[in-house]
């Protein structure tokens, strides 16, 4: 049992994995006036003797982490388990010494001790993706799936207009309508269509899409109103289902994976994470991944094969469009005979069609 559970808890949330180091054992403070070996202290206290007077010269016990400020990769940042309380017992072993940075320190009591969501330092702590650990989040309000509404409801009439199958948006991939929200501060949410981003079933994300179409570039309502600061580098929207079989198709957005239906995901964004591409990589299936991003995203298209090429060889490709083009403003069919088409002329068959 760690000395502070819900210190090293609230790091587990945001580093994914966290070692402990002197495992219960209690810091020691030595003020100028008693630099000795209090004999109280048991035989395995150990004693950093760098210790100035007034300082402590065992810090107790200690949970290290990836430092994010410095791109560490072996847990030399050390927390100590009175941290929460003192905010001094902090130390980036790297010759950065990151932690003497105050602008550090108060991002990384921001993002550890006062967020109660999903946070992330947008590092990539290759544990975090091996462990699994994102976050779960609350449902943020009342949320009707959309085969439990009225057909004439205005949300299912606008994605019925807009030709989408309201039946498999709603028993697939669970999307429905917010009628009301729980936390005031995400009153934008409400009358939007709500967009779950799930992982092994449990709701790790969500956006909220405006119902209806405006001129968004000159609109103070945004388009999509999404959870503050989701750490969605570390997701794919759909991958429970979309990384189940054989191929995976991978889109930017949302809408798109829906358009295309099947073994699809979107990268929520218009680059491919580190974290996103590691899931693609160890995803079970062996058949190909289509890059199929927007016309005018080519380069992050090709920075996404570059990225999965050395670990999926030439399974991996580009969708190539004309300019513009925008998936989403096509059918299923017409989708799907061009990832084959394309897929073909490079010797690929798709698995799962
Ligand atoms: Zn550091």
């Amino acid at each position: 049992m760690v000395l502070n559970p819900e210190l090293y808890k609230r790091l587990q949330v945001v580093f994914g994995e966290v070692r402990i180091a002197h495992e219960g054992e209690i810091a020691v403070s030595v003020s100028s006036s008693l630099r000795f070996t209090p004999p109280q202290l048991g035989r395995n206290t150990s004693f950093d003797l760098r210790g100035r007077s007034g300082e402590e010269v065992n810090r107790g016990e200690q949970y290290r982490v990836c430092c994010p400020f410095c791109g560490d990769s072996r847990f030399r940042l050390y927390i100590g388990y009175l941290w929460d309380r003192k905010p001094t017992a902090l130390f980036c072993h790297n010759e950065t010494h990151c932690h003497q940075d105050i602008d550090n320190r108060r991002e990384l009591r921001r993002k550890v001790l006062q967020s109660t969501g999903p946070v992330s330092f947008g590092i990539v702590p290759e544990s975090v993706i091996e462990s699994g650990i994102v976050a779960s989040v609350q449902v943020p309000g009342d949320v009707t799936l959309l085969g439990e509404l009225d057909r004439w409801h205005p949300t299912v009439v606008y994605l019925q207009e807009r030709k989408y199958d309201v039946g498999e948006l709603s028993d697939i991939y669970h999307v429905g309508h917010c009628n009301s929200v729980i936390d005031h501060s995400h009153r934008l949410l409400r009358g939007r269509v709500f967009i779950p981003i799930e992982r092994k079933g449990e709701l790790i994300g969500w956006q909220g899409r405006f119902v209806g179409e405006r001129d968004w570039k000159s609109c103070p309502v945004p388009k999509y109103y999404n959870l503050p600061s989701m750490p969605k580098r570390f997701f794919l929207y759909n991958e429970d289902f979309g990384l189940s079989g054989e191929d995976v198709i991978v889109f930017e957005g949302v809408a798109k994976v829906w358009r295309m239906g099947g073994p699809s995901v979107a990268v929520l964004g218009s680059t491919l994470s580190g974290p996103q591409a590691r899931l693609l990589m160890d995803r079970p299936g062996r058949g190909m991944t289509a890059i199929f991003f927007d016309g005018g995203a080519e380069q992050q298209r090709d920075d996404a094969v570059a990225r999965l090429k050395p670990a999926l060889g030439d399974r991996v490709f580009g969708v190539e469009v004309p300019e513009n083009f925008d998936p989403d403003k096509y059918d299923r069919d017409f989708l799907w005979g061009m990832v084959e088409k394309q897929a073909a002329d490079r010797g690929l068959k798709l698995a799962d069609r």
